[in-house]
């Protein structure tokens, strides 16, 4: 086995920074204890890994799903009372263009455009694409937060703390098909961890994950996007939308441009793995 990696997400840059100056660091609960600031506080710095594929490895079909954006299913709200539907729309999409210009990816995305989408019409896109991993995008929220108002009179939630990716995937499968997506999950996550991203911690999740390694959750909701595939498929929380730190630095294109070139990484790293 390879190296791992991966990431991302995104909303509007100009309208966040103002959060990001506004918090005064040392009074943030992830601040570091040796006043070093971490992700994802202004200072930090991520490092996108370089992509090296061997020369037999072909042109692989990656199928990319923006999470949500079925009928009836717009998923959560950001602090600025966003749809998570359409951050995920807009990272399905520039990670599609990235891995495509890479020229090592073919890519079917799992959405359309504004068009709703339902999942079980992915699931048969998905089986009729040849593709052979999976890679399906959302942003999260987190209990804690309280009421603001972005606007006046518009109400969301803000959550000061509780930052960091997931990487999601269900290990109820046997044989090649569990190597695959343990593989994919933690070679995601590494590679994120080594870019700079802060896995969550996860003290949410008691009972609907549990910890692998870390930022590595198995699904126990038997989530379908995860449970159906015959091929190995991941979910990434790319960050926790409802916090503005975080979601500043996603709007900066270095974080999602770090984010994409990792998942690029850990797409070749687990198709070059050893299983
Ligand atoms: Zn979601």
């Amino acid at each position: 086995m390879q190296r791992l990696n991966t990431v991302l997400v995104c909303l509007t840059a100009l309208a966040l920074a103002p959060f990001a100056q506004a918090q005064n660091p040392a009074q943030s609960p992830d601040f570091a204890h040796n006043n070093t600031p971490i992700w994802p506080l202004s200072g930090t710095v991520l490092t996108a890994p370089e992509l090296q594929a061997p020369e037999d490895f072909g042109k692989p079909v990656i199928f990319v799903n923006a999470g949500h954006g079925a009928p009836r299913n717009s998923g959560s709200l950001s602090l600025f009372c966003t749809w998570e539907m359409d951050h995920n729309l807009r990272v399905q999409d520039e990670l599609a263009e990235h891995l495509e210009q890479t020229g090592l990816f073919t890519v079917v995305r799992g959405r359309h455009s504004e068009h709703r989408t339902s999942y079980a019409s992915r699931l048969e896109s998905l089986a009729a694409s040849s593709a052979v991993l999976m890679v399906e995008l959302h942003a999260d929220v987190r209990e804690g937060g309280t009421l603001w108002e972005p606007t006046p009179g518009v109400e969301c939630v803000r959550n000061l703390g509780k930052t960091g990716f997931s990487v999601l995937f269900n290990d109820s499968a046997t044989g090649a098909l569990l190597e695959g997506r343990t593989t994919l999950a933690r070679a995601v996550s590494a590679g994120l961890r080594d870019a700079g991203f802060r896995p969550y911690h996860g003290s949410d999740y008691e009972g609907a994950y549990q910890a692998d390694i870390p930022g590595v959750w198995r699904d126990r909701r038997g989530l379908m996007m995860l449970r159906r595939p015959e091929i190995p498929s991941v979910i990434i929380e790319t960050h926790n939308h409802q916090n503005p730190d975080e979601v500043a630095r996603w709007a900066e294109p270095a974080t999602r441009q770090a984010f994409y070139a990792t998942v690029a990484t850990a797409l070749v790293s687990t198709l070059t793995a050893d299983n």
